[in-house]
């Protein structure tokens, strides 16, 4: 060593090993295997940085990027409701009905003034669907800050929503849903945490302290396994409701929690966007997963379209590459590609989104690739609720007991 580094004053934004591994790689290809339809994006600005500069430019452009990419079609879940829908609708989807899919979103500013906040949003939402909606976006603040008027949290399955999933059903509306968010967010912001930069330049999405006990009234954030409980109570009370769990089912630190939600609930859906780092790091579990659920995933990126990213996602799915930089900004470690076969990049890159969200959106229920795949179902038979999986969610035992058990 020529100039040796004192650990004790090395920090660590400064420190940035370089890989030395000397591997054959495929690296990112121009355009994926097969057309592909980004399922999860945001090109209308509500959610800031989310959409890049899209917004103000030219829908030509896009276009032109996105047939560069080998985007065939993009879902933009950034409608919202009222005038904002119409002209979301009127720039994207109306000229370009075989590209663009907009999704409408809820007002739900007024939660905590107005105590049928159900009863409305279900009337936004056939108003939304008249106008031309797509589906129903619904963000994380469900369950994490959206209070009723007595100033408690409202929870994601709360009876008081039943009316909207209800809504969504008879419209045949797919839900695109993201409740929670990492792991890490809801754990203390310490030297073990997984996080730590992220949320160093994020302070606000760190949700904790988390509260000790499941009491709407108890201030503070609950606790991360309490919110996807009451995902799964949500998943199994509307079995006709079709939802879409973004980024891996909103758990992707859980593949075998998200698996056994997936068995258990036929409406129940997931895209991988802005997951690739997690998914990378467990590349056996991932790909197995991508195998088992290939008719319930949707290929979705939430990254404000360019060609890097997408490029980035191609080589993820489709090469064998080891070890490379998934953009960045998540954790400290690279990724490892998933190898998919072509008849499951075919699925996850197309024909699974064009089936829910331009084709109806009946969900095929099919399990795996010796399954029953294409074949359309009911979701799950009268009198048949589908239980939601076990409290323990963390738990490797109850997991892999409720998966054997629920397993078709
Ligand atoms: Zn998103």
């Amino acid at each position: 060593m020529s100039r040796s580094v004192d650990l004790d004053t090395l920090l660590l934004r400064d420190f940035a090993p370089r890989p030395e591994l000397r591997l054959a790689r495929a690296g990112a290809p121009d355009r994926p295997r097969f057309p592909a339809i980004d399922a999860h994006n945001h090109l209308g600005g509500a959610f800031g940085d989310a959409s890049g500069d899209w917004p103000g430019r030219p829908v030509g452009e896009l276009l032109a990027l996105m047939d560069e990419a080998g985007v065939e079609r993009i879902v933009d879940l950034d409608g919202r409701f009222g005038d904002a829908l119409a002209r979301e609708i009127a720039r994207l989807q109306a000229p370009h009905p075989d590209r663009f899919a907009v999704f409408c979103g809820l007002d739900d500013g007024t939660f905590a003034t107005d105590p049928a906040f159900g009863e409305t949003e279900a009337r936004r939402l056939r108003a939304s669907a008249a106008a031309g909606a797509r589906g129903l976006k619904v963000w994380k603040t469900l369950g994490l800050r959206l209070r009723d008027g007595r100033d408690h949290l409202i929870a994601v399955d709360d009876e008081r929503l039943d009316p909207l999933w209800a809504a969504a059903a008879d419209l045949g509306l797919p839900v695109m849903i993201h409740v929670a968010d990492p792991v890490a967010f809801f754990q203390p912001a310490d030297r073990f945490n997984e996080r730590i930069e992220e949320l160093a330049a994020h302070p606000d999405w760190h949700f904790f302290p988390t509260r000790p006990e499941p009491d709407p009234a108890y201030p503070g954030f609950p606790p991360f396994e309490e919110i996807m409980e009451q995902f799964a109570g949500l998943l199994g009370r509307h079995p006709r409701t079709v939802f879409i769990g973004a980024h891996v089912g909103c758990y992707a630190e859980n593949l075998a929690w998200v698996g056994e939600a997936l068995a258990a609930f036929p409406n129940f859906h997931v895209d991988p966007s802005a997951r690739m780092a997690e998914l990378g790091r467990q590349p056996y579990s991932a790909r197995d997963f991508f195998l088992r659920w290939q008719d319930r995933i949707l290929f979705g990126s939430d990254a404000a379209p360019n060609l890097a990213a997408y490029r980035r996602w191609y080589r993820f799915l489709e090469t064998r590459d080891e070890y490379f930089d998934y953009g960045g900004g998540q954790g400290r470690w690279n990724v490892s590609a998933l190898d998919l076969p072509d008849d499951v990049l075919r699925k996850v890159y197309r024909e699974n989104a064009l089936r829910l969200i331009w084709q109806g959106g009946v969900p095929a229920m099919s399990f795996g690739s010796g399954g029953r795949t294409g074949r359309v179902e009911r979701p799950s038979a009268p009198g048949t609720t589908p239980r939601p999986p076990s409290r323990a969610l963390d738990s490797g035992f109850n997991v892999a007991r409720g998966t054997a058990a629920s397993l078709p």
